[in-house]
């Protein structure tokens, strides 16, 4: 237990200076077993829901959710964080600014309340040496486990000890994890006071500031404001470091600590103006030390000036500061001039500043032309528009109006409203965005433009012609170069950020680019914590190779030194592929003929696809025999060598090149011991042997005389055979036998549906013929000749033949007509033998004469005649109509 002391002395604190603080906070919860992590980009990875950095915790969240691992329990940072959420704010007063570093400890699942509020305590009166006596924790209404920790162990009178409701001291965002805070309030003294009766901690004035927050993260919220108790606590902490240092060295405001009041101080002397003399000019002072720390830091974690998202706020900030300083009457470009102030006060806590500090200063005054080229012309604009606005009475500026300043003179709206608002002027908001919304249309369709060579214009266009790269990667698989342009979807640009799509080209590269129907490699390109997965490599016209690709996670910008790895396992088997169809091609002028010519290829990391003039299928017998040739030439292990020579030393070797193909001075010749020569600038294996195996999967013709034979080789031929002994396995299951027996199980099957369907047959026929009754006594006499007409029920078209042909059998001779209802369709038979034929009867007729009443139609020969209906009711009426028919046919 601590004494307490209540008399307030005077002060008698070490005024330490920004960069000291920091480091003092982050060896005092190193020496309490934290790892100290470096401060994350500003730029959050992975997380959509935030467009920059806004807390210590931000980055941590996936360590909070249990999505990840950390690297260690206890951690503790000084993060960098951007808040932009009420930028119209900024300057207005002194209270804060859109950038601060959050000093930060965290427990996930280790220490609680406890040690958390101790070190809290110990930081603040012992290391800092801030009096205990001017320090006032507050605790949430129902958490008496900290009120008690404040009160027996730290002890601090219990009325010294503030209890506030959730919307003061309980952290919560929608469901999940959330738990209850205690805050350190500091007591700045009376003259930052308000003077009022009850002014104490919570007043709204500057004599009592929050300096830490601790967040006890103990409950889950089910969302309908149910409250468990987590299985993991964690404690979350944060205190502004420049707060902080206010209080430290007793100074007004976090513009007048040292590290930002030298900033301050600078602005003030390229303006000429003094702080605290006007108003005014405070503002703006104010609005451009802040504004420049932003971009300064944003900057250096690969954000770029844009009209979208991130890179919006950045140009937003920067055409703010660079205004606001010609208001105070700097003159020219002078941010880069500030930022390198910015990075002298920081470079000890971010040493990268330093480091890309050229590249800072680029961007910075590239922004800041652009803005100025048109700034005057705007602002003319703006005042003609104003004029006009007053003539017609209106105070809102229309939404077409600020969108053209927009579009064209870069004013962000902000800036526009801002100016506006001096003058108690308005925008119509909405209008703005409609006409932001409609531009966005129009350009989606216009970028559907071609070139006069008919295809796509590309962003790769706008890439300076004189850039080109070359191909280091025959033998190696990584390699260090220099960035020599950088592209997104839409446009050339100087860095590339986590999360961004893009092109990425240097001078010398490993990457094959998609050439000669190999496909391009895929990998990774690296620099410091700045990683681009590969997903595909290019040529670009003018001699560019390009690796398209994502930024997973931190920056790589123009110029920098990267390390460029091919997904080894990607390249060997495309290797294999592409040998094997050199192999492919000799084998096959050897079986078929030396007419065999290459007439197009496709080699990737699975498959091998070789197109060939040969003018009919190949037999199997041939396929056999070019597939057994490269897997012999496969099994000897022929070292495979390249060179490069003229094409007519070339041609001395007997190279096959490529029909109608040109080719340079030199070319490359690619040679498999004596087997094969080609002309070729893909990548290869060493020996043929590497290549293991070789399996033809199918040949086809593609054109008029132009065949192609698909197959595998190596790792992709197992595959192959796993797939199809899955496939098999899954069969014999089915059938339940194995593999082994699962052909003679196969024929056993046949055989019983075999003998299953005849027995079938014969049911059928016999029931349709039981169904007839006793048949014979319906057998009439037309004109001396008999006839046989029924109904058969259930039989189909065949059982329907097949049982006229017993009953005509049995009546020896005549004409038998048979109807029968299957599946709600009729059929029909008729048949007359020889002698009915003779004395005129025709079954063909017959049949014409009787279908339509059973809504059909057909005929046939005089001897035998079918048809079909879509009437069973109409059976009985043609039935009944066939005596008449053949009444008529006969003589
Ligand atoms: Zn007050
Ligand atoms: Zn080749």
């Amino acid at each position: 237990m601590r004494t307490y002391c209540s008399d307030v002395e005077e002060r008698n604190v070490n005024k330490y200076g920004v960069n000291e603080l920091r480091k003092m906070f982050l060896d005092f919860f190193e020496s309490k077993g934290h790892l100290v992590m470096k401060s994350f980009s500003l730029v959050p990875h992975n997380d959509n829901s935030l467009l920059l950095i806004n807390s210590g915790m931000a980055p941590l969240k996936p360590y909070f959710t249990g999505q990840e691992i950390p690297p260690r329990k206890r951690v503790t940072t000084c993060q960098k964080c951007i808040r932009t959420g009420d930028i119209e704010n900024i300057g207005k007063t002194d209270r804060h600014g859109t950038f601060f570093e959050m000093l930060g400890n965290f427990s996930f699942g280790d220490y609680f309340k406890h040690e958390a509020i101790a070190w809290c305590w110990e930081f603040l009166t012992e290391v800092v040496g801030l009096e205990a006596d001017r320090l006032y924790p507050s605790v949430y209404l129902d958490d008496d486990e900290a009120f008690d920790i404040w009160n027996k162990e730290i002890g601090i009178p219990a009325e010294r000890i503030f209890r506030f409701g959730k919307e003061d001291n309980f952290w919560e965002h929608g469901s999940g994890p959330c738990g209850p805070c205690s805050e350190v309030y500091y007591d700045r003294g009376e003259k930052y006071g308000c003077g009022k009766p009850g002014c104490t901690v919570g007043c709204e004035c500057d004599r009592y500031i929050e300096v830490w927050n601790n967040v006890f993260t103990q409950f889950d919220n089910d969302g309908h404001g149910n409250y468990t108790d987590l299985s993991q606590k964690n404690i979350d902490t944060g205190m502004g470091l420049e707060r902080l240092a206010a209080v430290v060295q007793d100074v007004e405001s976090i513009f007048d600590v040292d590290t930002i009041q030298a900033l301050r101080n600078r602005v003030c002397e390229l303006a000429g103006k003094t702080y605290k003399e006007k108003h005014e000019w405070d503002v703006s002072i104010r609005i451009v030390t802040d504004h420049i720390r932003s971009a300064t830091f944003m900057i250096s974690d690969g954000i770029m000036p844009s009209n979208e998202g991130r890179g919006y706020v950045l140009r937003r900030i920067i055409r703010r500061a660079a205004r606001h300083g010609r208001l105070l009457g700097i003159e020219g470009d002078f941010l880069a001039n500030l930022s390198s102030t910015v990075i002298e006060g920081s470079k000890d806590g971010y040493p990268e500043l330093e480091e890309k500090k050229d590249f800072i200063f680029n961007v910075l005054t590239q922004e800041e032309s652009k803005f100025n080229k048109t700034i005057d012309q705007g602002l003319n604009i703006l005042a003609e528009m104003e004029e006009n606005m007053e003539k017609e009475g209106r105070t809102q500026l229309s939404g077409e109006d600020a969108f053209r300043l927009y579009d064209t003179y870069g004013f962000p709206l902000d800036l526009t409203m801002e100016i506006l608002e001096e003058k108690n002027l308005t925008i119509d908001e909405e209008g703005f965005q409609a006409a932001m919304k409609e531009q966005k249309e129009k350009a989606r369709k216009a970028r559907k433009v071609t070139n006069y060579m008919g295809a796509d214009v590309t962003v790769y266009e706008s890439i300076d012609p004189a850039i080109t790269s070359e191909f280091v990667g025959y033998d190696k698989l990584s390699w260090e170069s220099g960035v020599t342009a950088m592209t997104t979807e839409e446009a050339v640009v100087d860095a590339l950020t986590d999360g961004e799509s893009g092109t990425i080209i240097v001078a010398q590269t490993p990457f094959y680019g998609t050439m000669g129907g190999q496909c391009g490699d895929t990998g990774v390109i690296r620099c410091g914590d700045g990683e681009f997965v590969v997903q595909d490599t290019i040529h670009l016209a003018g001699g560019k190779i390009g690796h398209i690709g994502r930024m997973t996670s931190g920056m790589i910008k123009l110029g920098d030194k990267v390390e460029l790895s091919v997904n080894p396992a990607g390249r060997a088997d495309t290797c294999k592929n592409h040998s094997a169809t050199h192999l492919l091609q000799k084998a096959l002028r050897t079986v078929l003929g030396s007419h065999v010519e290459q007439a197009g290829s496709y080699v990737d990391a699975h498959r091998l696809r070789f197109d060939f003039s040969h003018f009919s299928a190949m037999t199997p017998e041939e396929l056999a025999k070019v597939e057994q040739i490269v897997n012999d030439e496969i099994n000897a292990h022929l070292p495979v060598r390249t060179s490069v020579m003229t094409l007519e030393d070339a041609k001395k070797t007997g190279a096959m090149a490529l029909f109608g193909e040109k080719y340079g001075d030199s070319v490359r010749v690619v040679q498999m011991g004596d087997f094969s020569t080609e002309l070729c600038g893909g990548t290869h294996v060493a020996n043929t042997g590497d290549i293991a195996v070789f399996k033809i999967l199918s040949e086809s013709g593609v054109a008029a005389g132009v065949r192609r034979i698909e197959a595998l080789t190596g790792p992709g031929v197992f595959a192959y055979y796993k797939e199809l002994e899955d496939r098999l396995s899954e069969a014999a299951k089915i059938v339940k036998a194995t593999p082994a027996n699962l052909a003679e199980k196969l024929t056993h099957l046949m055989a019983e549906v075999k003998q299953l369907s005849s027995e079938n047959e014969s049911l059928k026929s016999k029931a349709a013929r039981e169904s007839l009754g006793n048949v014979m006594d319906q057998v009439k006499e037309i004109k001396g000749v008999k006839l046989l007409a029924a109904k058969a029920d259930g039989a189909d078209m065949n059982g329907l033949r097949d049982l006229g042909d017993q009953l005509k059998e049995k009546l020896g001779e005549g004409v038998v007509v048979l109807a029968s209802e299957k599946d709600g369709k009729v059929n029909l038979v008729a048949m007359a033998t020889d002698s009915a034929m003779a004395q005129g009867a025709h079954a063909g007729n017959l049949i014409k004469g009787i279908a339509a009443l059973v809504g059909g139609g057909g005929g046939g020969r005089p001897n035998m005649a079918q048809a079909g209906g879509k009437n069973p009711a109409g059976i009985p009426q043609a039935i009944a109509e066939v005596e008449k028919v053949l009444e008529g046919q006969l003589k």
